[in-house]
């Protein structure tokens, strides 16, 4: 059988590494866009403090999946899904163009959202969902310590990543301000009491914090970035967008899966093409729910594997999990919202 697995976040490389140990005459194929091996996604947002990131963050080398009889081909993009021939179409190697699958696994992971009226100043500020995005942001913060500046940086959205990325940056002594539109931080996953006591543990800590924010745009000043709200204007060395994410459907759409905020599965991890499953972020259960968290992905890789390799029968069910920031100082006194 030939597997193809597209994407080397936690869900890919976990299924891989399970359905290898599960079914050893399988031909396993896991393409990526990614080069630096398969790494922790939630340790981006620890990733200014911690002067040694750009390695602790690694989980595993691409070599290591190679060695283990997974062919892994990294740094290339899937452009296409042809559904009716089972290919996929590749765009970064030469000598390849398609690859042929019985089984595809769809786990292509999110994006950084981008609400809508930022997307015209997409040259005034900064992501951070990829190595990639953190190694660009270390550079620059470098790039000014070097000249002996300590940037000071905004984040525009007081959600989970937000007020993770705002406390490590405090923890570094840059001066940061976090503006939000709401008028109480995480509203989506903490009650009242809770985004309150967060609120305090982050003003503590040094970090500036704006509510119900409405920003009118951004503006290049010389070496700056101005952030325009309704009632004033102040000015940035870097601006960080931490507004949720938006899972890659894209792929899905073009080959005509169905598709809602994610990619729409039954509870066997099924899309609608019976030789095609996703999971992980970009997964959309029948309950409506996508589980953007490291244990419901883990979980739903590994009974993937099991089930598609016939030692496992029952529907995937999510198991208990909490999620929780990992923010400095701060306990949620109640459980979090999902
Ligand atoms: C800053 C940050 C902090 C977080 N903190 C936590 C936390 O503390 N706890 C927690 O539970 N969760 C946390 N999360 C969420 C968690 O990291 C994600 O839910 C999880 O990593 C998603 O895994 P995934 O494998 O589905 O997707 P991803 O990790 O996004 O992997 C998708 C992969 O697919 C590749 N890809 C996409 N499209 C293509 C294509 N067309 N061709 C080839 N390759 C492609 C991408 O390059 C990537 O390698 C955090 C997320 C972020 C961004």
């Amino acid at each position: 059988m030939k597997i193809i697995i597209i994407g080397s976040g936690i869900a890919g490389i976990t299924f891989a590494e399970k359905f290898r140990a599960l079914s050893l005459d399988a031909k396993i194929t896991l393409l990526s866009k990614e080069n630096d091996g398969y790494y922790s996604r939630p340790m981006l947002s620890k990733g200014f403090s911690d002067d040694d990131i750009e390695q602790s963050i690694i989980i595993k080398p691409f070599n290591d999946l190679l060695n283990n009889n997974i062919c892994i081909i990294s740094g290339v993009e899937v452009t296409g899904i042809n559904r009716s021939k089972q290919l996929v179409n590749i765009k970064g190697v030469d000598e390849i163009e398609t690859l042929e699958y019985d089984i595809l696994i769809l786990a292509m992971g999110s994006a950084a959202f981008i609400p809508p009226p930022f997307l015209p100043y997409q040259d005034c500020f900064y992501l951070l969902n990829n190595l990639v995005d953190l190694k660009k942001l270390r550079k620059f913060r470098q790039s000014m310590l070097l000249k002996n500046e300590r940037p000071h940086w905004a984040i525009i959205g007081g959600g989970l990543i937000g007020c993770e990325v705002a406390s490590d940056l405090a923890l570094t002594n840059d001066p940061v301000t976090i503006f939000h539109a709401m008028d109480r931080l995480m509203e989506r996953q903490l009650v009242e009491q809770d985004s309150q006591s967060l609120l305090n543990v982050l003003q503590t800590s040094g970090v500036d914090i704006r509510l119900n924010q409405a920003i009118k745009g951004l503006k290049k000043a010389a070496n700056k970035i101005q952030i325009i709200t309704d009632s004033n204007q102040s000015e940035y060395d870097s601006i960080i967008i931490c507004c949720g994410f938006k899972p890659r459907t894209e792929l899905a759409i073009n080959a005509g899966l169905e598709t809602g905020r994610g990619i729409k599965t039954n509870q066997f991890l099924l899309t609608n093409d019976k030789n095609i499953y996703a999971l992980g972020d970009i997964a959309e259960l029948p309950n409506g729910k996508l589980y953007a968290f490291i244990k419901p992905i883990r979980h739903q890789a590994l009974w993937l594997a099991s089930y598609l390799s016939k030692q496992e029968k029952q529907p995937w069910e999510a198991p208990p999990f909490s999620p929780s920031a990992k923010v400095n100082n701060f306990e949620a006194a109640h459980p979090y919202l999902f």
